[in-house]
């Protein structure tokens, strides 16, 4: 059978890290309303930490004693998430420490992870509370995955792991701008795409992948791409019978109604041979280094106040991110991206049109509680899902695309100007200064920017 850590070890010990301001500002009290009780009643022991700004998490579980604890839980939305991952690979020992299994539970606006993992179990789309308590239930249950991880290189030098998300265009600008939005909570998104079809742009740049297919296709030539009309064209057929070889499993892809651990492409045997019980700590006896962020009881929410000057306040996080000169993030050497000053290498295709609506790598099924924008991606396939939509789409076929993708049925759109491509690493140069980029969902400086997936660097508990 797969491996439990509700298996492994009972009771076992949660950090609960809660995000206060996010979505709504509701996150404490979806946890007194429905995670407190359920984490009682299957005796798992949590310790509450509410973050009190912006990277607090991230801090925490740089500095952690991890062998403190044998879960990291987020209630909040994919920000905090992100804090988190990122805040491992920062630390010294972070081979070690990205292994320590990551939960999620939905508690913000933008809820991507957690809707894919229920995806993933095989369970119907949920939104809001019943999402809630679907990935409390899988929480509960405990089994774990391995989760990719995407090593993103920006202009600047920095490097960031990212688990969800790499977008520039229409989905950047959606995401950033609908922040202003975020009392309506996951319906912010919505509202943004239709204020952005009003006042839709090309964003110019250059894109380029490493296909994720290439020895095993013939006939394939640079630059041919999978656009999507027909449903059946031969990349995507192509890709879904051949199994992705950086990936630490090598089993073939699931079939659409195989059992939750085959859906995520690898039977419960193999699953458990890439699980490394080792870093399930048996002592349980040590002291919380937390004490003065842990509050057992519901305390005050401090007002949420994103709806102010949003745009001022992007910049000032931007710039209080460079002026904190914070740790780079360690992690395996990126062997597949050159600098980001040199071409990239021969094998990679290079998109031959510069004209872009959006651009969107995802490495999850969900880009939000409502969108399955990568229906065929899951946790740890090593794949990269790469969509791209070029310029000369219409508003009304656009808007069409992001309605299909709620459930997934985008690419049957017969949409000529949407290409989808399966791939390990790419890179993209924007030509013009608008037009913001987004990893998970997060802003980042403008500028190139190349990634490379690293299939399974950590773990995620998926029920
Ligand atoms: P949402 O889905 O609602 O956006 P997130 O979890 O993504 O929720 O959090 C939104 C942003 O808030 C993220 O950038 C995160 O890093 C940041 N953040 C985390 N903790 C706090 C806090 N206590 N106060 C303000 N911002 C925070
Ligand atoms: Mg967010």
């Amino acid at each position: 059978s797969g491996v439990a850590y509700s298996e492994v070890r009972r009771p076992c010990r949660l950090m609960l890290l809660v995000n206060p301001n996010s979505g709504r500002g509701q996150a404490m009290s979806l946890f007194a309303t429905h995670v407190q009780r359920m984490l009682t009643e299957a005796a798992v022991t949590h310790t509450l930490v509410i973050t009190e700004h912006q990277n607090h998490a991230r801090e925490l579980v740089r500095e952690a004693d991890l062998s403190q604890w044998d879960a990291l839980v987020i209630l909040s939305g994919d920000g905090l998430f992100f804090e988190v991952v990122n805040g491992l690979m920062e630390r010294e020992d972070w081979e070690e420490a990205i292994q320590t299994p990551l939960g999620i539970l939905p508690g913000g606006s933008g809820n991507a992870l957690a809707a894919s993992v229920n995806h993933y179990s095989g369970a119907p789309a949920l939104l809001g509370e019943e999402l809630l308590v679907s990935c409390g239930f899988l929480l509960c249950k405990g089994l774990l995955c391995p989760l990719d991880l995407v090593s993103v290189h920006l202009s600047s030098g920095q490097r960031l792991f990212s688990f969800l998300s790499l977008a520039w265009g229409f989905v950047a600008d959606v995401d950033i701008e609908s922040e202003r939005y975020r009392q309506a909570g996951a319906v912010r998104f919505l509202l943004g795409t239709l204020v952005r079809l009003a006042s839709l742009r090309v964003y110019r740049g250059r894109l380029a992948f490493l296909p994720a297919h290439q020895e095993g296709r013939t006939g394939e030539k640079e630059g041919e791409s999978t656009r999507g009309a027909p449903a059946s064209s031969p990349a995507l057929s192509s890709s879904s019978s051949s199994p992705v070889s950086s990936s630490p499993v090598t089993s073939p892809p699931d079939s659409p109604n195989s059992s939750f651990c085959s859906s995520m492409s690898c039977g419960p045997t193999e699953c458990s041979s890439t699980l490394r019980d080792s870093s399930i700590s048996q002592d349980t006896h040590g002291e919380l280094g937390f004490e003065n962020f842990v509050h057992n009881n519901h305390t005050t929410v401090p007002p949420n106040n994103s709806t102010l000057h949003n745009a001022s306040n992007n910049a000032i996080k931007l710039l209080q991110a460079a002026a904190q000169s914070r740790p780079l993030a360690k992690g395996p050497p990126d062997a597949l991206l050159p600098p980001l000053e040199e071409p990239v290498p021969a094998s990679w295709t290079q998109v031959q049109e510069e004209g872009f609506i959006l651009v969107l790598a995802m490495y999850q099924s969900h880009l939000a509680e409502d969108l399955m924008a990568a229906p065929e991606a899951r946790s740890q396939d090593g794949c990269i899902h790469l969509y791209y939509v070029l310029e000369g789409v219409s508003r009304a076929a656009l808007l069409r695309l992001f309605l299909a993708m709620e459930k997934g049925g985008h690419m049957a759109c017969g949409c000529p100007q949407l290409v989808y491509r399966q791939v390990r690493a790419l890179r993209l140069e924007p030509l013009t200064p608008q037009g913001a980029i987004t990893v998970d969902g997060e802003q980042v400086e403008c500028g190139a920017v190349q990634a490379q997936i690293h299939g399974g660097l950590a773990r995620l508990v998926t029920g």
